[in-house]
């Protein structure tokens, strides 16, 4: 879009928050549904869109996308009359008589910037976030997906306010022009490094910021846990989206003790969850791109292949791999992989496995295999992560009741259900006073007696 253009849309936007029609429960619940028709009559469409994009097999789409973000529509629309709802303040008895509430009243003119590995749910998400919260919103898809971008341009165009919603198609171009308009807030998911640009542009205008970012997620497998479910647990996770999902498990660091028994039963899942030849699997994913394949394959001349390594840059394929004999320095460990190659290292103690962790701060989650209460509330101590999951794996972000989002580095701001609502309203604070009475007590002069007296008050009441 020509940045003329942008800017005439914006303004659209700007006079349609400004009519207030946003504001009311009919059009925010008029929108949700809406975004529930396009989903329930486009799954298809979407799902063969991703498809093209990467290779994501429809049965994963329905599960981490379109189900996703239909449940997210659902317990908005179920929920929506209680949060919109002022919360009430008690007043103390000096300032009675009135009423103090914090009203939620959307931001205005939002702009939400999306990541290509989860095309659709990062996307409609934050959209449903929005809409609940009452927003007029821009949308920027990613434009690594380019299917899915332009179905999302349709869709929406077709089924929403288009008075009041607005896809942005493009890359870094388009973003940078969207970024150069004042938005009353930017949701963002994506790099740690496109994280920082948008915040560094955003402080210009002094536009608060939403940063869905990445990291390096560890998953600790202790002693004493049921090896075959934390492996095939830990394969799924891994391996879902080919390993290009922000709260995959980046690494396992496995107990010294149970390392030899893990290893063999995570190769075992890899060949159950996608057979002999995971090429040929209709659920495995597909690498987004050439840039990535590269990257990835350079990672992988670290340690020992212990399963996997096949790969075909034609095809954008990497088979699920897991490397051994990695170090902590190894180049695998210093970036987030974002890709089907699972580290195992191992460790001695809960200390040292800690001291792995701390290498690359601030995760979006951490996995943990345990039956141990000290251990589970040493590592909940020890590191500070956006999320956390015991004996299970990325269901911390399925669930629509639990606020999503990063830490530190993995970034900031919540989202999801009730949390994604507060992250796109503010709370206004309305105190409505009656007029009557009007004591002369409250007012200049105080003299030493009055003073005392209101001092009394004020340290008796105001609680
Ligand atoms: P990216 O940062 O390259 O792109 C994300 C979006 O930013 C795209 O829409 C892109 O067009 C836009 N963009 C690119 N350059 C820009 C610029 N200079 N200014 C403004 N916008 C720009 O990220 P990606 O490769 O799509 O996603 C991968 C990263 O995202 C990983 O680190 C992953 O962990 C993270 N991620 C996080 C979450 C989360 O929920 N926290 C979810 C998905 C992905």
């Amino acid at each position: 879009m020509h940045p003329d253009m942008i800017q005439e849309k914006l303004a659209e936007l700007r006079r349609t928050f400004a009519s207030q029609k946003t504001a009311g429960y009919s059009w925010r619940r008029s929108q949700l549904l809406a975004l529930q028709r396009f989903l329930a009559e486009r799954e298809n469409d979407l799902a063969e869109a991703v498809r093209m994009d990467f290779g994501k097999s429809p049965a994963e789409m329905f599960f981490t996308e379109t189900a996703f973000v239909g449940g997210e529509v659902r317990h908005a629309l179920r929920n929506l009359r209680k949060w919109m709802k002022p919360d009430r303040a008690r007043i103390p008895l000096h300032y009675r008589f009135g009423r103090a509430r914090a009203e939620a009243c959307p931001l205005g003119v939002v702009l939400v910037i999306g990541a290509w590995n989860y095309p659709v749910n990062t996307c409609l998400a934050p959209l449903v976030s929005a809409l609940a919260a009452g927003n007029c919103v821009v949308l920027k898809p990613s434009e690594q997906a380019p299917h899915t971008s332009r179905l999302l341009a349709e869709g929406i165009a077709n089924y929403l306010d288009d008075s009041a919603v607005e896809v942005v198609q493009g890359g870094a171009e388009e973003a940078r022009a969207l970024l150069r308009e004042r938005f009353d807030c930017i949701f963002y998911t994506g790099s740690r490094r496109v994280g920082r640009e948008i915040m560094q542009t955003a402080s210009g205008t002094l536009t608060p910021v939403i940063l869905e970012l990445g990291g390096k997620c560890p998953c600790i497998v202790e002693k004493n846990t049921n090896l075959r479910a934390a492996a095939r647990r830990i394969v799924w996770a891994k391996f879902l989206n080919a390993g290009q999902t922000c709260i995959a498990p980046d690494y396992v660091l496995a107990h010294r003790d149970v390392a030899d028994e893990l290893l063999p039963e995570l190769k075992k899942a890899i060949g159950t969850l996608y057979g002999p030849d995971p090429e040929r699997s209709a659920d495995y994913a597909r690498i987004v791109s050439h840039r990535h394949f590269d990257r990835l394959e350079s990672l992988m001349h670290a340690g020992n292949i212990a399963a996997g390594g096949e790969r075909d840059r034609n095809d954008r394929y990497i088979a699920p791999t897991i490397l051994t004999d990695i170090s902590p320095d190894d180049p695998v460990m210093k970036e987030e992989i974002f890709g089907p190659l699972l580290p195992v290292l191992t460790y001695g103690t809960i200390n040292e496995a800690l001291s792995i962790v701390s290498r690359n701060p601030d995760p979006l989650a951490v996995y943990l295999f345990t039956p141990d209460k000290a251990v589970t509330e040493k590592v909940k101590g020890s590191v500070r992560s956006g999320g956390l999951c015991i004996n299970d794996l990325l269901f911390q972000s399925a669930i629509h009741g639990l606020p999503f989002g990063g830490t530190g580095l993995s970034g900031f701001g919540r989202y999801h259900g009730r949390a994604g609502f507060d992250a796109f309203s503010y709370r206004r604070s309305v105190f409505h006073h009656s007029i009557f009475p009007d004591p002369s007590l409250r007012y200049p002069p105080y003299g030493p007696a009055k003073f005392g007296f209101l001092r009394k008050i004020v340290e008796m009441f105001d609680t």
